[in-house]
């Protein structure tokens, strides 16, 4: 098993990727903290994963104070932290001119600075808040692995404004890190999927997604399984010399 008693934190975990990644670290030996915004998922994650020491965490990532608490818990729990996922994510905010985008007017336009401001916090203030409360746990052990969930909307503008805006900025949070917490151990590495099926892809209407599909090499979206072995190469010492890289299971809709 290659997370054989790691300790793996993973945010919005109570669906799609992130549930797919608890379970996969699950199989893989790893005692998994799954929070969500929405506390009740979580803890259908955790039923559903195999081995011990797992955590349903409730709490919102751009709550600074509550993430605090969250990592205090999973140091009481685990006394230690190995691997990071910042996967907690959102492709729609209230008031954000999704609408007119459908009308096929410019969504720039339309979008509300409340609809822009909350697709950031979710994203870059959740993902800050979260590495700078998991930092200090991996210090200890002086080693860690650190996974940001971009999207190819982040490598190429595919994708709505704010969320591309977004997922770009996580790319530069995660080159960033990695040259500042390579002497510390700790590898910062992102993902960028392209369209997997999962309920947030659930949302958008069928004939987007089947000319994204077509538009693929492989000629499908992927499946939440094909990025969670994604994830668990990353979290793993299979990837020990791997840092600040950013790849892209995509089905070949983006090669760069
Ligand atoms: P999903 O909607 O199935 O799951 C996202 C989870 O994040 C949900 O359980 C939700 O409750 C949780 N969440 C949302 N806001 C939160 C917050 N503020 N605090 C804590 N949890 C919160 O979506 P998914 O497809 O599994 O997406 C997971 C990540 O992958 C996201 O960051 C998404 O942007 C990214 N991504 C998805 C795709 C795709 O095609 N599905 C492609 C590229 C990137």
């Amino acid at each position: 098993m290659r997370l054989e008693g790691r300790v793996a934190f993973i945010t919005g975990g109570g669906s799609g990727l992130g549930r797919a990644m608890a379970i996969e670290f699950a199989r893989e030996g790893a005692h998994v903290a799954v929070n969500d915004l929405r506390a009740e998922t979580a803890a259908e994650t955790v039923a559903m994963l195999e081995g011990s020491g797992h955590l349903a965490l409730g709490g919102d990532v751009s709550d600074s104070a509550r993430i605090a608490e969250l990592f205090a818990e999973v140091d009481a729990a685990h006394g230690r932290l190995d691997v990071l996922v910042n996967n907690a994510g959102v492709d729609r905010t209230p008031d954000d001119g999704w609408d007119a985008l459908l009308r096929g007017e410019l969504q720039l336009l339309a979008m509300t600075d409340a609809g822009w401001r909350r697709m950031l916090e979710i994203h870059l203030d959740g993902a800050f808040f979260c590495t700078r409360a998991a930092v200090p746990l991996m210090q200890r052990n002086g080693s860690g692995s650190i996974i940001n969930i971009s999207s190819i909307a982040g490598l190429a503008g595919m994708g709505q404004v704010h969320y591309a805006t977004a997922k770009g900025g996580l790319l530069g949070f995660t080159r960033s890190l990695a040259r500042d917490l390579g002497p510390h151990g700790i590898r910062v590495n992102a993902i960028c999927p392209g369209a997997i099926d999962t309920p947030m892809v659930a949302g958008v209407p069928a004939p987007m997604i089947d000319a994204l599909a077509q538009a693929t090499p492989l000629r499908r979206v992927g499946r939440p399984s094909e990025i969670a072995t994604t994830a668990v190469y990353l979290a793993s010492d299979d990837s020990s010399f791997v840092t600040g890289q950013a790849l892209s299971p995509n089905g070949g809709i983006h090669i760069a």
